[in-house]
């Protein structure tokens, strides 16, 4: 498509467009990696700058859902998309305005918690793993589902040299949740 632009007003319209599609995903219009992954960052330097006494907790999600080819097989691509609004949805629907949640790719998700404990972490994260779990869905020839999700946590440390290592331990923890069977939440560290 071509479009001609006559004033600056549609010019700085399409430039902001252009940069929400930059740091968006298409399917669930939620922030991309790239856009999460600013976010973090950000949470991560205002974390140490903040905490004279040490540093201000922030703690990351990561989630990626149970199964999720078996959804694809079973239903479909489309209703496999479908799936992954519903999901991004139930996500949105249990944070604070402060919170971010981004799609990270296919069918994993990444939450950044500014302020908030491991403890506090967990707790969301519990909260999320029921909310995903009581969700019903149906697709088009009127058969119900459900889908399962495992969670990792982690949160930022004064010893983390950098946001990989939060990054790092969220996804051990993930893998952790999956290799204890899914469908639950996991972290490395220790209340
Ligand atoms: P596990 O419990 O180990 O995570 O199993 P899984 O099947 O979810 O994991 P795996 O990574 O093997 O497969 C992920 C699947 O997610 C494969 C791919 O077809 C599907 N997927 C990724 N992105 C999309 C998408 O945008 N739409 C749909 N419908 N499916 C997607
Ligand atoms: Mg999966
Ligand atoms: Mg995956």
């Amino acid at each position: 498509h071509v479009a001609v632009f006559s004033d600056i007003s549609d010019r700085k319209a399409l430039e902001e467009r252009l940069q929400f599609l930059a740091q968006h995903d298409h399917l669930t219009g939620l922030p991309n990696r790239n856009l999460l992954r600013l976010r973090l960052e950000q949470a991560v330097e205002s974390a140490m700058e903040r905490g004279a006494g040490g540093i201000n907790p922030v703690a990351l999600l990561l989630l990626d859902l149970d199964h999720f080819k078996t959804i694809n097989d079973r239903f479909g691509h489309l209703e496999g998309d479908r799936a992954l609004m519903a999901f991004a949805q139930a996500i949105k629907g249990q944070l604070r305005a402060s919170d971010a949640v981004g799609r990270l790719g296919g069918e994993e998700f990444g939450v950044l918690l500014p302020v908030t404990t491991l403890a506090e972490g967990l707790e969301v994260a519990t909260r999320m793993l029921h909310s995903i779990r009581a969700l019903e869905l149906m697709d088009d020839a009127g058969h119900s589902y459900r889908v399962t999700t495992s969670l990792g946590v982690s949160t930022f440390r004064q010893s983390d040299r950098s946001l990989r290592d939060m990054l790092d331990r969220a996804d051990q923890a993930l893998y952790l949740a999956k290799h204890r069977g899914r469908n639950q939440v996991a972290s490395l560290e220790t209340l």
